[in-house]
């Protein structure tokens, strides 16, 4: 069961981190934005800025946006490439640029499946392949729209609507590396939140969610 407001795309890599980092932005509201936000913002301006155009059999749309009823999802997808057939569309071929070069994590793959997942909706589509370009790299990283990746990215869409729909805050990464980079660091205060039972009672009653 899906809660009723959509869900940014974006905030989907916030689960994927922790989801203790995605409700503290999404459902409490909080934010500190830091270099890796801010270069993140920056680089997506430079695509933003860019116009729709037509070479020969391919279209490219530049910041499309993106909706799904089926998921409650929102957001915005970098550019997608339309390969046409007598001028129709005959593929869709999702790209979405990352800063830094790729990760071992599957975060970028997962927002780029639900981003997937809107253009099939939308469009009535199916589609097998997607990629990520890193600018680091300069390279683009084919990803494959297979079912383990598909399934992963509904269950975060999933836990993701269901800690807005119980404005639930969960308890602190088990990662402890990641919260040396995260920008939440001051206000989530997870050292002291690891030690205080009466939050790993409250967690209890959320077993199900990661
Ligand atoms: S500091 Fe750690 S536990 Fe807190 S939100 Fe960031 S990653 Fe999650």
């Amino acid at each position: 069961m899906l809660d009723d407001r959509y869900l940014y795309i974006s905030a989907l890599q916030h689960y994927a981190y922790c989801p203790r980092q995605f409700a503290l932005i999404h459902v409490e509201q909080a934010w500190e934005e830091n270099y890796f936000t801010a270069h993140g913002q920056l680089l997506h301006e430079r695509v933003d800025s860019k116009e729709s155009e037509t070479r020969k059999d391919m279209r490219f749309e530049r910041s499309v946006s993106l909706k799904s009823e089926k998921y409650k999802l929102t957001g915005k997808m970098d550019l997608l490439e339309i390969h046409l057939q007598d001028g129709k569309p005959i593929k869709y071929y999702p790209v979405e640029y990352k800063r830094g070069k790729p990760k071992k994590e599957d975060w970028d793959k997962v927002q780029l499946c639900a981003q997937v997942l809107c253009i099939e909706e939308m469009k009535d589509t199916q589609i097998q392949q997607a990629a990520l370009f890193y600018w680091a790299t300069r390279r683009r990283l084919v990803v494959e729209m297979d079912n383990d990746l598909r399934t992963k990215t509904i269950d975060f869409i999933q836990k993701s609507h269901e800690i807005l729909a119980n404005s639930f805050t969960p308890a602190p990464t088990p990662i402890k590396s990641r919260c040396k980079a995260c920008s939440l660091n001051d206000l989530c205060e997870p050292d002291v939140m690891r030690t205080d039972n009466s939050e790993k009672y409250i967690n209890s009653l959320f077993e199900d969610i990661p």
